[in-house]
């Protein structure tokens, strides 16, 4: 085995599992509990799916009541869901849901590890998961965590003996947990990993059960639990203020986007945790039973155990500087310990210590939070001992290229400023999520760096390394590179130093729909990333497009300042797509590439650099009436989509419904779940039946059967349900061929049906008037058919559609054959109106 790599791995896992740009400043308490830590050898690694599956309660327990290192994996970083805080969605999501998940961390005491498994969306059933995902490379990644971490205890949130009763996503974890189980000793498994990293059985797994997976509490309650153990998870902590369910509850109310800000809990309550493989444990009190978790664990730790018992013992509140002379003497006992794993960790863990007791200040503040290649850059170091230890700053380092002696004496509260140049290399990458750096799959990312394989973030190009010596014992400290400010409204701030191109361009609409042939002007935004850019910009384009200009001059002045340009755009006669693309060039560099910030006031500001693409869709279109009234539900985009197509849309709120007002329409159509959030919509429901039966239409698009504000939703007889089918390919049967909603004024056919995206819709209908006529049936595999995705009902002179399909993420994805249907279920009954237009 290859140490040097092993121990780079192992640094690198563990530098950015504290990643934070503000430095963190302890209270004696605060160092004292982490003492206890220090002297308890043991930990735990707890497995999801995704950012937000973690029940922070029994992480905050481990790692602050029995002080384990203790480590969540998730699987995925959550890129399928929704963001109640932001527009940011898909891979962006994914940022800001692994960011969230390292704030939680921060405040439960856990560390974060993923895997390359991408969250594609929902999934019913692990079968259906393992074939979007590579199964094994997630099994690899699920072992690669566990040879990092080595953890002596697993705990799964899922049950991997359920598959179909939950997300597939979920099972999925747990079962890949239990296979890595049994793989991470055996190095015939993933033998690559073995070069940077090491065999490791952990002793005992468990699943994190509870009366959710009995179906009531009753049930669990009378469940035997002779294999259980169970803690409490209300303990309170005097060193905290606060009890372990109130640190937890803060924990979990970081996942922001996901709208989990909650009261905190207080009191006495138990969490369990099933016995599923391992050392069977003989007394059910002792989840690490039979594991030396005392310094005794490694070969020379006792020396080391005996010093930093005593500091813990007789630790002291009131001047903690005290213990450094003992804690920098077990430093050096323990470079002499020849177990890299806890060599490592608990050097980290020591040195943290040590500047905590010595109010050590170290700091590399950058002028400026961002520069691009080859640039200078001023920084500010900062360097301050506030303890009577001698101390001495021998020299500090950057990268290659700095290395400054000092050779001076830290004397207690004297502080020291020295101001630097850092120059950024020629070739140094930009600072971006280092999983989105290539084109995944739909279900992997791809990381072509097995060194970044599990990391929760990328790692930081710039640090400066403090070379010191503590009571004569030489210690060196890294400290990233940040920028410090302050905001006269927010007071101080601090930012991560990031390393950008020099210049970035981009289209800010992701689609542009084309229903007729006539050309359309597009801006495209280009930032410079440092001053006096000047280059030339241009689109590039699928054939059979025309862009005018093909080039223009671009000229910048001020670093960060943009400029926009206007191109025309022309389709071809007939239905095309394909995406276009800016491109800036500056000498012989083209940089095609976006610059995205994720700003939000919970988790640090965040870059990402992407490829910029926007899809050009000419749809081969026909459509009759042109007024729609909108009546928004949840939100969707769904009333800009149809502007894209040439309608003219109207929003309606309940108060605004009336038989006049409803009369200047041709169509009204009802927005997502617009049922679940409009309470007053019941009060106009007969208003809008008025108005189908005068000959309108109406489309109203799915809602949910729980929480429905409404007794009667269609004008016959009509039972939602939790049918969806999530595979987006899946085959679509039509059941009346003949109707017109399947040909007039465009003629629909299986191509329509082609490139959907995510999934076919969700919560169908499974029960029906005669009334209704079904259109379409739609299943996902080993399911019966499902024909409630689109069903249509004459009522009085107009009609009435109920559909599930999910148009609202087909438009923004620029499906052409969901524009089509939607403009065929507009025009039902406009037959023989004289107002085609194109
Ligand atoms: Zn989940």
């Amino acid at each position: 085995m290859n140490k040097k790599r092993l121990s780079f791995a192992i640094a690198l896992l563990t530098l950015l599992i504290t990643y934070a740009q503000k430095p963190i400043k302890s209270s004696s308490s605060e160092i004292y509990e982490s003492v206890q830590k220090l002297n308890f050898l043991g930990s735990v690694l707890y497995v999801a799916a995704h950012p937000d599956d973690e029940n922070t309660r029994l992480i905050a327990y481990m790692s602050n009541h029995l002080k384990a290192r203790t480590a969540y994996l998730s699987l995925t970083r959550g890129d399928g869901g929704q963001n109640l805080i932001g527009s940011d969605i898909r891979e962006l999501l994914g940022v800001l849901r692994t960011q969230e998940l390292l704030a939680a961390r921060r405040v439960d005491g856990g560390e974060q590890l993923f895997t390359r498994a991408n969250d594609f969306g929902y999934s019913k059933h692990p079968d259906e998961t393992f074939e979007i995902w590579d199964k094994d490379m997630v099994l690899s990644d699920v072992v690669l965590a566990i040879r990092t971490f080595q953890p002596d205890i697993i705990i799964n949130r899922f049950d991997h003996r359920s598959p179909g009763t939950t997300h597939g996503h979920h099972t999925g974890s747990a079962m890949l947990s239990v296979e890595a189980f049994e793989l991470a000793n055996d190095k015939t498994a993933f033998p690559e990993q073995l070069d940077r990293t090491t065999a490791w059985q952990p002793k005992r797994l468990f699943f994190n059960t509870s009366h959710w997976f009995y179906g009531g509490q009753d049930k669990f309650d009378a469940a035997d639990k002779s294999d259980m153990i169970s803690f409490d998870i209300g303990t309170f902590y005097p060193l905290k203020g606060m009890s372990n369910n109130e640190v937890a509850a803060i924990a979990r109310s970081q996942h922001l986007c996901q709208g989990f800000g909650n009261l905190t809990q207080r009191g006495t309550q138990k969490e369990y945790v099933e016995f599923l493989k391992g050392d069977p444990l003989k007394d059910n009190d002792n989840i690490f039973e039979g594991i030396d978790t005392t310094w005794n664990r490694i070969k020379g730790g006792q020396a080391i155990g005996e010093i930093l018992y005593a500091v813990e013992k007789d630790f002291n509140f009131k001047n903690p500087s005290e213990h450094i002379p003992q804690l920098v003497k077990t430093y050096q006992l323990l470079q002499k310990v020849d177990n890299e794993h806890w060599k490592n960790q608990k050097s980290k863990e020591l040195i943290h210590i040590i500047e905590m007791c010595a109010g050590l200040y170290l700091e590399a503040s950058a002028e400026t939070n961002w520069a691009t290649p080859s640039e200078a850059v001023k920084i500010n170091i900062e360097v301050l001992n506030r303890s009577d230890i001698p101390m001495r700053l021998l020299s500090f380092e950057t990268s290659e290229k700095l290395n400054v002696s000092k050779n001076i004496d830290l004397k207690n509260n004297i502080k020291y400023n020295f101001e630097e140049v850092l120059n950024i290399k020629e070739n140094q990458q930009p600072t971006t999520p280092y999983w989105l750096n290539k084109k995944g799959s739909l279900g992997m990312y791809h990381v072509d760096n097995k060194d970044l394989i599990g990391l929760p973030e990328t790692p930081r190009a710039y640090e400066v390394k403090f070379n010191l010596l503590i009571n004569n014992v030489p210690v060196s400290i890294s400290k990233e590179v940040v920028q410090r400010y302050s905001e006269p409204d927010k007071g101080e701030l601090y930012r991560p130093f990031e390393i950008i191109p020099e210049a970035s361009a981009s289209i800010t609409e992701k689609v542009i729909i084309f229903n007729s042939d006539s050309k359309r002007n597009i801006q495209v935004i280009v930032k410079a990333g440092h001053d006096n850019l000047k280059g030339s910009v241009e689109i590039e384009h699928p054939e059979g497009w025309q862009v005018f200009p093909k080039s223009q001059p671009v000229s910048i002045i001020h670093k960060g300042e943009e400029q926009s340009f206007n191109f025309t755009i022309t389709p071809p006669k007939n239905g095309n797509e394909g995406y276009i693309s800016p491109v800036v060039f500056v000498g012989n560099q083209a940089y095609n590439k976006e610059l995205i910030e994720i700003d939000y006031s919970h988790i640090p500001k965040q870059t990402v650099i992407l490829p910029n693409e926007t899809k050009v869709v000419r749809l081969d279109i026909q459509k009759k009436g042109k007024h729609i009234a909108y009546i928004q539900g949840a939100g969707d985009v769904v009333p800009e989509s149809l502007e894209q197509i040439g309608y003219e849309v109207q929003f309606l709120t309940p108060a605004e419904i009336s038989a006049e007002s409803l009369s200047h329409f041709d169509a009204v159509v009802v927005g997502i779940r617009a049922y679940n959030t409009l309470d007053d919509l019941q009060f106009k429901q007969q208003t809008l039946f008025d108005f189908v039966a005068q000959g309108g239409n109406m489309i109203v698009q799915y809602n949910t059967s729980h929480r429905l504000k409404v007794d009667n939703i269609a004008p016959y007889k009509l039972t939602l349900s939790r049918d969806r089918v999530t595979d987006e390919n899946a085959k679509v049967r039509f059941l009346s061929p003949k109707h017109p909603v399947l040909n007039y004024p465009n003629k629909i056919t299986q191509k329509d049906f082609e490139g959907w995206t995510q999934e076919r819709g969700l919560y169908f209908p499974n029960g029906w008037g005669k009334e209704f006529t079904p259109i379409l049936e739609i299943h996902d595999k080993k399911e019966s058919d499902k024909k409630g995705s689109l069903l249509v009902a004459k009522y009085g002179k107009g009609y009435y559609i109920y559909t599930g399909l999910s148009f609202f993420r087909e438009f923004p994805s620029g499906v052409s054959g969901a524009y089509r249907l939607f403009a065929n279920m507009l025009s039902l009954g406009k037959e023989d109106l004289n107002q085609t237009e194109k």
